[in-house]
């Protein structure tokens, strides 16, 4: 991997970090799933499931924490 990818993938991972600090409850489960997208505005951080959109079963927004999920999958 070249340097440079690394780099930018430590720095999303930094502000990805920063911005899951922010959410409150705090996440659960969404907070280590690949269907885990945030949406921040100044005052908060919302998580939305990238799954809700080809799953209706799935909630777009999850009530957090998350200690259980059908659609988890790690990332
Ligand atoms: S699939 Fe489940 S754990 Fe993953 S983001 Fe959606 S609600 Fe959260």
């Amino acid at each position: 991997m070249p340097d440079r990818m690394r780099e930018s993938m430590t720095r999303d991972e930094a502000i990805k970090a920063r911005a899951l600090a922010r959410v409150r409850p705090a996440p659960g489960l969404c907070a280590t799933c690949q269907h885990l997208q945030l949406i921040e505005s100044a005052q908060s951080v919302f998580v939305l499931c990238e799954l809700s959109r080809r799953d209706p079963g799935m909630p777009r927004y999850p009530r957090l924490p998350r200690l259980e999920c059908p659609g988890h999958a790690p990332d």
